[in-house]
């Protein structure tokens, strides 16, 4: 066997071991089309050794009660050995991702950085004192949920994992990783780091599987106390079924059709960059993708112009070279997928202003990567508009007033992200109240930050992420009455 193909086990109770059932996944790499690693691939009974040493590790371990400075501290040497090991995990996520290394680089940065945040707030969330109309005093505490299930998509493996992991394991809790069948190499790596760190085993364990097997068996176990869950409306619709039987905690994050709507008094200098990359990074695999630009119809000719122009000039290459804009889609077949949009898109009569098909040169042609497209001639109601396409696939829709870009923007299924380009500031907030949407920003491609709540709405999800906000979600609050009498 070739030398540089990884190998790499499940993570159940702070061992590296093979799947029960001894069954393997073999990943690819989208840039290539090469074998990247082999990994194990956990079935129902993995994941039911994983759940049962997490809830070990929950009722008799030393996490949920060791002292806050301690489990800080703990959170806070993670971090560090995270960014220590910054270039592997870059490394890692580029070849089984196929995104460019410098924003890998970037991400495994915002991993440590929440990891520090939530060791950060370990001590300062806790409960109340409330007075309650009796004579004593009822005190609310904060204690973790139990075994939590986190189960993760595959376009920013180990950036959404800490999203989880950091504020589970901060409120106390133990947990499972399902990370995504084809994506699991940095999750696993994290899982390797925090034992070092000393977190003891069977608090974070990490099993890769299919999400219908695997997931499936998480989602179902008795013992798992909540879920939360990052992926597509359609699996999330499906988990959240399965949690009701079971009243189980579920959040779930999924997928979006997020608006940009520029209007003509904007500052174009810095809306049409923004245009192109809140639709291209990560090869436009993003929730978050602004993918359908709306643009007030008297500037609408030009900035669809230049906007063309600037996706023409994107440059795609292979990921590990730093100067490399845009890497391959995750694989040939969401290539295909979206490949599939592409001729929706002209058979419902949009017009195809570039991209649209894959390079043929070589090296590109042997992996998965995408012209960036342009649609314009869009209307608000076709399929292509309608239809999360994820992939580098953006469409362009006129408006005239302000009403009609709200009613645009609101005219989907999803409410995810978004953002607002004008100069006038009374239009930027009454804009941003009228969208329904989870999170959004005003001159800005940037609404996601660490220290503030994410999430959707309608169908793009419930319960938030990120902030002070999500620490609501890995805790419940007990109420404590004593008595003192008058
Ligand atoms: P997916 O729904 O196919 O898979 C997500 C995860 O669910 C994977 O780990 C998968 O193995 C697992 N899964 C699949 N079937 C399951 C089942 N029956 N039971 C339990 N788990 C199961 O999504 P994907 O293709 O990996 O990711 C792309 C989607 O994720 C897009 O829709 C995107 O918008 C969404 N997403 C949302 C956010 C957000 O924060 N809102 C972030 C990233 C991605």
């Amino acid at each position: 066997m070739n030398k540089t193909i990884l190998q790499k086990y499940l993570l159940i109770d702070g061992k590296n071991i093979p799947a029960l059932a001894r069954r393997t996944t073999t990943l690819i790499n989208p840039a290539t089309s090469e074998t990247l690693a082999i990994v194990a691939e956990g079935g129902a009974e993995d994941v039911d050794a994983a759940v049962q040493s997490a809830h070990r590790a929950f009722r008799e371990g030393p996490w949920r009660k060791l002292n806050s400075r301690e489990r800080t501290r703990l959170l806070l040497r993670l971090a560090t050995l995270i960014r220590e090991h910054v270039d592997e995990l870059a490394l890692l996520e580029s070849q089984n991702v196929g995104k460019p290394i410098s924003d890998a680089r970037d991400e495994v940065g915002t991993v440590a950085n929440c990891f520090e945040y939530y060791a950060g707030a370990i001590n300062k969330t806790g409960g109340s004192t409330i007075p309650v109309a009796a004579p004593g005093v009822s005190l609310t505490f904060r204690e973790p949920i139990g075994v939590c299930g986190l189960i993760l998509p595959w376009n920013y493996p180990l950036l959404l994992t800490s999203w989880k992991v950091a504020p589970a394991l901060a409120m106390g809790n133990t947990v499972v990783v399902k990370p995504a069948e084809t994506t699991p190499l940095t999750a696993l790596r994290l899982g390797e780091l925090a034992l070092e760190v000393g977190v003891p085993a069977g608090v974070l364990n990490i099993v890769p599987g299919k999400g219908s097997i695997a997931g499936e068996a998480l989602v179902r176990h008795p013992l798992v106390r909540k879920i939360s869950f990052t992926g597509s409306t359609e699996i999330g619709s499906h988990v959240m079924r399965l949690a009701a039987d079971d009243i189980k905690r579920v959040t779930l994050e999924l997928g979006g059709k997020s608006a940009n709507i520029v209007f003509a008094d904007a500052n174009l200098e810095r809306a049409l960059p923004s245009a192109a990359s809140s639709l291209l990074g990560n090869a436009g695999q993003d929730c978050c993708a602004r993918s359908r630009l709306l643009v007030e119809r008297s500037i609408y000719d030009k900035f669809v112009e230049q906007l063309t122009e600037h996706f023409q000039k994107v440059k795609l290459g292979d990921p590990l070279d730093e100067k490399t804009e845009m890497g391959p889609l995750i694989s040939m077949s969401n290539r295909q997928r979206v490949q599939s949009y592409i001729d929706v898109g002209q058979q419902e009569g949009a017009s195809l202003l570039c991209g649209g098909k894959a390079p043929e040169v070589e090296p590109l042609a042997k992996g998965a990567y995408l012209n960036p497209t342009l649609f314009g001639n869009v209307r608000p109601e076709m399929k292509i508009a309608q239809e999360e396409i994820f992939g580098p696939m953006l469409v362009a829709i006129p408006f005239d007033a302000e009403a009609d870009a709200v009613a645009i923007a609101n005219n989907s299924l999803y409410g995810l992200s978004g953002s607002i380009w004008t100069r006038d500031i009374e239009r930027a907030l009454r804009v941003a109240r009228a969208v329904e949407t989870g999170v959004l920003s005003i001159n800005s491609g940037s609404s996601v930050h660490l220290e503030a709540p994410f999430g959707g709405v309608k169908h793009s999800g419930m319960g938030r992420e990120l902030g002070m906000a999500v620490l609501d979600h890995y805790s419940e609050l007990k109420s404590v009455f004593i008595h003192t009498g008058n």
